[in-house]
């Protein structure tokens, strides 16, 4: 015989059918009551008719299984015993609630329907019931209005119309003289019913249904309906909500808030869901019903003031705050009302909450032993880290700006944090509004390396060009800058010094502020005021003491847990000593890569630079290199001592050599005097060095092969600075890289340079220290042939901003153009330069970690692209057997937590997995 099927679960008294583990089924919602009821809570009795159904409704022409009937005929009656009362009595009537309910919360997508069993007969039981013909009637009344909206279709038929319901109060008000709602007597409520009725029918063609159980199924079939509806469809896209999954609905019997002044209703969080703040917060309203509360038509009191005005319903609910989370060892967001004196929860789920609040309760909540280290590490998002670690918006200000309009665009979330400040358009301008003291944004169409002074004065960068690993992205992160990249609706104008945007009638002028947020990458006109991390004040600033900082304890708690999980490494990107001190605090164990050509531009180097690259001979290139020798080796020496010892990365030059050139004609004058050239001589070089695809030209080590006096002048630079900090008694781990390798002969003739120069540098000044030369693999080409590459190179670093670039054969610098819509379109699921494409680029990277450890099995294997910082990629380095990570500075503390969650999440997978395994051998073995 096939088993019986339930399709309805009933809760209420002292035992439910369903519990909390049963979302799939019941939904949230629906588990979540049932759960309430497990432990004892007051809920109003109901029922939960399953997801099953709404799939089956689906699969089956709208028509529902058959057995539903008499199983939903059986919980009503459970129902009707528990409220001590009957649905369609006229004496005493049950009135129920139909909610939707599905497993994900999808809040206000769906249908409700409120104060269901009422007609021309049960209202008088209800008017005896209560002795309040004014609140019989106004349930009576906005039942109609809600059904005769959601299950018979009377709304408005556009954006443009009316709510007819709406019209037909507004006209009853007008004519009476009233203005508010309140100010409407039973009789007029009664009227309205009947002229609502009236309406529905003819406009609908619908008889308002006057059986009460013609009106359940009726709300029943529209609940299942509105799974469909688009608000629904699109809600369940954007949040990856399967349409399978179907909702449940929940029939409930009614209580009632506005039953009288010892009536009320109220929302509260069993914690403080902005702060985190182990306080009770919410409000309610006497005299009340829930949508009172939430639409804001009364100011709602705080939850302690029921304290005085209630003291007997505050310690009751006090206590379901405790049992609440105690029970489900989370913050949870409650639904309350209170009828006639007494207290029924209507509806309890975890909490909402801010990244700052997340992180707070899940560690408070390890000291109170709630839950365990592992659980706090696994609640939090290592993203929502940057609402500790940087400057954030008040959020209030912020929305108030939205909603009056300033949003002037918005762009990729390139670099986390909150910026205000006057707009400078060239990176030289905002050098000198920053050194007049005002807070600078440095806007550019996009930014080059030229830039990297006026970006370190300015709080933050705005660029309509580029995507997650375009310069003006990674540079900022690396310097902990607020950053909004590739906004494509702004049109900077440098000539006019003006920003206008796109489709909008706004043009802001150099000088006037504009606020970033690089969370979110919105971009707002004037200035918004931002509230410092506390963090930062500890580790970076020094000017909080760490004992003055709650907020830092909390951090440091969580890293400390985090670093006790995790066995992979953390390092950093950093080029100059405060980035490495700054990720130093921040915890990180090395720097994984350091970027030798962003040393090129501070104080006149840039110059000597020029003078190399426009070099016609060897000796000229040679008398160049020769004036930045001494400025690199006090850089690395500067690198060295702050690592006090931990392993440094560094890359010999990289980029293509154009973007160190002079493009300005002053500019191209100024360098041809140096060099004792004409300006027209030193224009055709610079044309002559012009490529069509810079990105795969004239860089990486093949600067090095043509110009091995490069590789040799760096070398150098690098041991030098070693030995000399060495012989300070600092201890020194320099690790050479060289980058864009594609083919391991590269590698070698590279390799024969450092290492003659090595010899040579530690023989003339008389001490040998350890270093590595190892390489980028940033080209499949290097990663398929990883094995040939590991029998020379001491280590690999994934380089996968080129490895995702030359991978996909997409351009880092100009795939911000379509990339935003290939992610709309679902053609990527998301920028695979901002998280990195497991499949793909991935698989490059497992092969290249495989063949690598083939033929030297103790390879020590990184990652010093963009994605060694962002969450998801850490994870997957960890799984693809990496020892470390490397990322900038900032997001040093979100590696670390990342890092952590992979060691737990595999653990997860493992246990799981051998459940699975298990309970297979055991069916087997029946
Ligand atoms: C990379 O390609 O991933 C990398 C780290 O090098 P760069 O971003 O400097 O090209
Ligand atoms: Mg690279």
């Amino acid at each position: 015989m096939a088993k019986k099927i339930n399709y309805v679960y009933f809760f209420g008294g002292k035992k439910a059918d369903g519990k909390a583990e049963m979302k799939g089924l019941l939904g949230g919602k629906g588990a979540n009551l049932a759960e309430m009821v497990n432990i004892g809570l007051p809920v109003p009795s109901g029922f939960t008719i399953t997801t099953e159904v709404c799939t089956y409704y689906y699969q089956n022409n709208k028509k529902y299984p058959k057995e539903l009937k008499n199983q939903l005929l059986k919980a009503l009656g459970k129902v009707e015993n528990h409220m001590g009362a009957g649905f369609g009595d006229s004496s005493n009537p049950l009135l129920l609630s139909v909610r939707s309910g599905a497993r994900a919360s999808m809040p206000g997508m769906m249908d409700t329907i409120l104060n269901l069993g009422l007609n021309d007969e049960t209202v008088k039981g209800l008017i005896d019931k209560t002795n309040n013909p004014r609140f019989a009637y106004d349930s009576y009344r906005r039942f109609v209005q809600m059904y005769g909206d959601v299950v018979l279709g009377l709304k408005p038929v556009d954006k443009h119309d009316e709510d007819p319901f709406e019209v037909i109060l507004e006209n009853k008000k007008k004519k009476n003289g009233f203005n508010l709602d309140t100010e409407l007597s039973a009789d007029h409520l009664k009227e309205l019913v009947e002229e609502f009725k009236t309406a529905i029918k003819e406009k609908t063609g619908h008889d308002f249904p006057s059986d009460p159980m013609d009106q359940l199924w009726g709300a029943i079939g529209a609940v299942f309906g509105s799974w469909m509806n688009e608000r629904a469809i699109v809600y369940r896209k954007l949040n990856s909500i399967p349409a399978e999954w179907g909702t449940a609905v929940n029939i409930q019997s009614m209580v009632f808030g506005n039953m009288g002044e010892d009536s009320g209703t109220g929302v509260a969080f069993t914690r403080d869901a902005a702060t985190g703040e182990n306080v009770f917060y919410g409000e309610y309203l006497f005299n009340a019903q829930g949508e009172d509360v939430v639409a804001g038509t009364r100011t709602p009191h705080p939850i302690l003031e029921l304290k005085k005005d209630n003291p007997k319903i505050y310690k009751q609910l006090d206590e379901i705050r405790s049992v609440l989370e105690k029970h489900y060892k989370e913050m949870m967001d409650i639904e309350f009302t209170i009828q006639q004196g007494k207290l029924w929860m209507l509806q309890c789920r975890v909490g909402k909450r801010t990244g700052f609040a997340a992180i707070k309760m899940a560690v408070d909540m390890v000291k109170e032993k709630l839950i365990s280290r592992e659980d706090a590490i696994l609640r939090i998002e290592p993203n929502q880290l940057n609402q500790l670690l940087r400057p954030i918006f008040d959020p209030a200000e912020k929305s108030k700006a939205i909603s009056n309009g300033k949003l002037l665009a918005k762009g990729l979330n390139a670099g986390p944090g909150a910026a205000s400040g006057k707009v400078a358009l060239s990176a030289q301008d905002a050098e000198e509004m920053a050194a007049k003291g005002d807070p600078v944004i440095l806007v550019r169409i996009e930014t080059s390396p030229e830039d990297i002074k006026g970006m370190n004065a300015s709080e933050g960068i705005l660029t309509a060009r580029g995507g997650m690993t375009s310069h003006a992205a990674l540079v900022a992160r690396q310097m902990g800058k607020v950053c909004v990249a590739g906004c494509g609706a702004l049109k900077i104008n440098y000539q006019s010094r003006t920003i206008g945007v796109e489709g909008k009638n706004i043009v802001v002028k150099e000088g006037e502020y504009i606020s970033i947020d690089g969370s979110t990458g919105e971009v707002i006109e004037g200035k918004l005021e931002t509230k410092p991390s506390e963090v930062i004040q500890v580790l970076i600033s020094k000017t909080l003491k760490p004992k003055h900082s709650s907020v830092y304890k909390t951090y440091e708690s969580l890293m400390n847990w985090a670093d006790d999980i995790r066995t992979m490494k953390v390092r950093t990107n950093a080029d100059q000593p405060d980035q490495a001190s700054n990720a130093i605090s921040f915890g990180a164990e090395g720097i994984g890569l350091c970027r030798t050509e962003h040393m090129f531009f501070g104080g006149d180097r840039i110059q000597s630079v020029r003078k190399m690259i426009v070099s016609d001979t060897i000796e000229e290139r040679k008398a160049a290199l020769s004036e930045l020798l001494p400025l690199q080796r006090e850089d690395f020496e500067g690198i060295f001592t702050a690592m006090n010892g931990y392993p440094v990365t560094i890359r010999t030059l990289d980029p293509p050599l154009h973007e160190f050139l002079p493009h300005s004609n002053k500019e191209i004058s100024e360098l041809a005097g140096q060099l004792g050239i004409s300006a027209e001589k030193l224009k055709a070089k610079i044309e002559s060095m012009h490529e069509f695809n810079p990105m795969l030209g004239f860089r990486g080590c093949r600067l090095g092969v043509v110009y091995p006096e490069i590789t040799e002048m760096q070398a150098r630079a690098i041991i030098e600075a070693a030995v000399n900090v060495a012989k300070k008694g600092i201890k020194v781990k320099p690790e050479i890289m060289i980058p864009l390798v594609g083919h391991v002969k590269e590698f070698e003739l590279q390799e024969d340079i450092v290492r003659r120069v090595a010899k040579e540098v530690m023989k003339e000044k008389g001490k040998k220290i350890d270093y590595l030369v190892g390489t980028m693999i940033e080209l499949p080409r290097a990663a398929l042939t990883a094995d040939e590459i590991a029998e020379r190179a001491e280590f690999f670093s994934f380089g996968t901003n080129d490895l995702t670039q030359t991978t996909f054969g997409l351009s880092r610098d100009d795939a911000g153009k379509f990339l935003p819509l290939y992610v709309q379109q679902e053609i990527l699921p998301s920028d695979p330069f901002e998280s990195i494409d497991q499949i793909g680029v991935g698989q490059l990277v497992e092969i290249g970690t495989a063949k690598g450890r083939s033929t030297r099995p103790k390879l020590k294997v990184g990652i010093c692209g963009e994605h060694g910082g962002e969450p998801s990629s850490v994870e997957f380095c960890y799984r693809a057997g990496l020892d470390y990570v490397s990322c900038s500075p900032f997001r040093v503390p979100i590696a670390r937590l990342a890092a952590a969650r992979a060691v737990l999440n595999e653990l997860k997978k493992d246990k799981s997995g051998s459940k699975k395994k298990k309970k297979k051998s055991s069916k087997k073995k029946k």
